[in-house]
């Protein structure tokens, strides 16, 4: 089944839809491989535009109480619940994820992040400090223009943690989505005027690199934020640096799952499933790597393969399905790439392992065993759906280990001693971690990633201190001195 996608035009900007641009960006549903809408990547203009639209309405938001813009957020949250299964349907053309996921992880949880950060909008303030007759105090004000950049693989999720706390503190925002997935921000766009907010503080425009690139570099813009991958976020972060402007990047990983003996296997089956084939694998904070402790390394293969036996791929839109297609041709190839390396650089395949006839992008749910550390499929992100499995010893050689890479977005640890959960958990040189699940990212939770995988949160109260800043005020209740 297939629905209708096309947009009423291309881009949303300053509370309208504006068709123009220059060349044509299909949209094209992974399912069949059919272009199911064709929407036009921006020019200079548009983009100047919208940012000068968001330049404008700035004041006049940041201006409202918290109060107002809180409702406003929290009035689009409502209308995001109640378009859920349009919004999902769209979120599933786009992206090929099935249905029965997009219908509650992806508008479902840019509902939520609205909800949340429109809550928190009326308390956000400073603090009083006193010092003896005088004293100071701090105004938490908004930084002005942001920028969103987004990834394809979470289209309306990432629009939305980035433009909720946004939002929030009082400043507007451009975003550009992946070129890839370009259609559910728009809806996003669309939601947030039928809301109230005023035109102007969520702007839409499509494009590729350049766009970006255009967005970035703009003297009007102070933040920008970035889901992504490493090699984009280098870039991004060096040309925004260029403005000295406010960064937040959500970048790439190859993150450790560790299994020790005393886990609850079912469990940890489950986690190792839901941190390498939701989604078909393209999530930035998946367990790529899972460290399995030798003990229980065949007990915990057999159940593994055995739970995959309920994999169910087909048509995306069909409720039953669980496992969809991946997005694009490129994104396959590249998957198909490291399906390659593994065999050829001596993985042991369990199962999967190889690309299925088309229409549409399938690729198998593959878990390899046996794998060493410094094979291609260990170190690098595939963004696929490839489980590997890496045996180990002690508890100190899997932290070691785990933390042999130049990523840091996320890592799990599955065991029953609680000491060594929370021990293992500290250990770990990442940004979001799990002990006894993995890929929980509720709103009201801390998100991001340290070493090369990121900089800055996203999501909890932590999201404010990367759309804000500090104002100090002084207030002097005597006379001033002076040495002449
Ligand atoms: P890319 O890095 O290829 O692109 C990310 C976005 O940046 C796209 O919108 C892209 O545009 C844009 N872009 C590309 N070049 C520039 C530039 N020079 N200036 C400004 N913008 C630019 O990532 P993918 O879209 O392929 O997404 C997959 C990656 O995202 C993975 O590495 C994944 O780990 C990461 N990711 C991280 C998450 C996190 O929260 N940490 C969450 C989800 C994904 P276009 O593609 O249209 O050309």
């Amino acid at each position: 089944m297939t629905i209708d996608v096309k947009p009423t035009a291309s881009h949303f900007i300053n509370g309208e839809y504006i068709e123009g641009g220059t060349e044509d960006l299909p949209v094209i549903y992974p399912y069949t491989g059919e272009v199911v809408a064709t929407l036009k990547l921006a020019d200079d203009a548009l983009v100047d535009q919208a940012v000068a639209a968001a330049k404008a309405a700035q004041p006049a938001w940041a201006a409202m109480s918290g109060v107002e813009r809180g409702r406003i957020l929290r009035r689009a949250a409502d209308i995001m619940r109640e378009r859920n299964r349009e919004l999902s349907e769209i979120e599933t053309m786009d992206t090929g994820k099935p249905l029965q996921e997009t219908l509650v992880a992806d508008a479902a949880s840019g509902a939520e992040a609205l909800e949340y950060f429109g809550g928190l909008a009326a308390s956000l303030g400073g603090e009083h400090i006193q010092l003896g007759d005088d004293f100071a105090y701090t105004r938490r004000e908004a930084l002005g223009v942001c920028v969103g950049i987004g990834a394809w693989n979470y289209p309306i999720q990432i629009a939305s943690w980035k433009s909720a706390p946004a939002l929030a503190c009082g400043n507007t925002m451009v975003f550009k989505p992946s070129e890839t997935t370009p259609l559910s921000a728009l809806k996003l766009a669309e939601i947030l005027i039928e809301a109230g907010a005023p035109a102007g503080v969520f702007n839409v425009v499509q494009g590729k690199g350049a766009v970006g690139s255009r967005l970035v570099t703009h003297p009007d813009v102070a933040k920008v934020s970035l889901t992504g991958s490493v090699p984009t976020g280098r870039k991004v972060y060096a040309a925004a640096a260029e403005g000295l402007r406010h960064v937040t990047m959500e970048l790439g990983g190859k993150s450790p799952l560790v299994i020790f003996d005393d886990a609850n296997i079912e469990n940890a089956v489950s986690a190792a499933i839901n941190a390498n084939f939701y989604s078909s694998g393209q999530i930035c904070s998946n367990g790529t790597r899972v460290f399995v402790q030798k003990g229980i390394k065949e007990a915990f293969l057999s159940r593994l393969a055995e739970r995959l036996k309920g994999v169910k791929m087909g048509d995306p839109m069909d409720e039953e399905v669980n496992f969809g297609p991946m997005v694009s041709e490129q994104q396959i190839s590249i998957v198909e790439g490291y399906q390659a390396k593994a065999q050829a650089e001596g993985a042991r395949l369990i199962s999967g392992g190889k690309r299925l006839d088309g229409p549409g992008y399938w690729m198998e749910p593959t878990v390899y065993a046996d794998v060493a550390d410094d094979m291609t499929i260990a170190k690098e992100e595939i963004f696929g759906p490839v489980m590997s499995v890496l045996d180990f010893e002690t508890e100190e050689e899997a932290i070691k280990r785990a933390n042999a890479t130049e990523f840091g977005l996320a890592a799990g640890v599955f065991t029953n001693d609680l000491s060594r959960g929370h021990r293992v958990a500290a250990a770990f040189e990442a940004g979001t971690t799990w002990i006894n699940t993995y890929n929980l990212t509720p709103v009201e939770v801390p998100f991001g990633g340290s070493k090369m995988s990121g900089v800055g949160r996203e999501n909890g109260r932590a999201a404010i201190e990367h759309y804000s800043e500090m104002k100090t005020v002084y207030v002097a209740m005597g006379d001033t001195e002076a040495p002449f």
